[in-house]
């Protein structure tokens, strides 16, 4: 149990650890997040209000507010009179949709952002790339579930850079990052996509184009066969 309105520096009770610095209602957001992304609440589940209200010890108003969010995310789905329920699983069909998509559009984006890289934009890059790489103490669980929101971070920056804002909302409505994460709790997910990043990184620093197209299919293709098993 995890009481969002303790003032206390909670000793870790691993579970999602709780940022300090932001909003109550930006807090419950990133708790259910983290629950959803780490199958502790399962695809397909009911999630009740007054259940999440009891564990996290708020009131109604920012539980529903974080579920609106995360509605809007597609990863809660709110049915008349049914109510909240976590979004299933994606289908095999849609998951090589999806994989097909990203590899029509992001290795030729991020040959258009190599094209256009600079020191600012680097740093902007390692940054994010940064953040997925650190273990700070959190447990695997927690790491998983930034790891999850960070990934969308770096590929969405990239696609910035690459200049479509079209091509960059396509992606970003699809919320992929979210969907793949959940279709498997799993350490490799994340470790091997920590060289991939850096590939990507290393041709980004040498502004190579052709270098980040392949880095960036490579990367997808492999993520694809990471989480492919899924469906077995
Ligand atoms: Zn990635």
């Amino acid at each position: 149990m995890q009481n969002l309105n303790s003032t206390g520096q909670d000793e870790v009770t691993g579970q999602g650890q709780i940022p300090r610095a932001s909003s109550l209602a930006g807090d419950v957001y990133e708790a259910i997040f983290s629950q959803l992304m780490e199958l502790k609440i399962a695809p397909g589940s009911r999630i009740t209000v007054d259940s999440l209200v009891k564990e996290f010890g708020v009131s109604h108003t920012p539980i529903r507010e974080a579920l609106g969010r995360l509605e809007g995310e597609g990863l809660v789905l709110k049915t008349h009179l049914i109510g909240y329920s976590a979004a299933p699983q994606i289908s095999r069909q849609r998951f090589d949709e999806l994989y097909e998509l990203r590899l029509l559009l992001e290795p030729d984006a991020a040959g258009k952002a190599a094209a256009s890289m600079d020191e600012s934009k680097l740093a902007t890059l390692r940054e994010a790339a940064g953040v997925m790489g650190r273990r700070d103490g959190a447990d695997e669980r927690a790491r998983y579930s930034t790891f999850a929101r960070q990934d969308a971070v770096f590929h969405d920056q990239i696609m910035v850079f690459a200049g479509n804002e079209l091509i960059r909302q396509t992606l970003t409505f699809q919320h992929t990052h979210f969907h793949i994460f959940r279709l498997m709790f799993h350490a490799r997910v994340t470790e091997e996509a920590l060289d991939e990043h850096e590939a990507i990184i290393d041709a980004f620093a040498k502004a190579e184009p052709i270098a980040a197209q392949k880095a960036m299919r490579d990367h997808i293709e492999h993520s694809r066969d990471r989480l492919r098993p899924a469906f077995d």
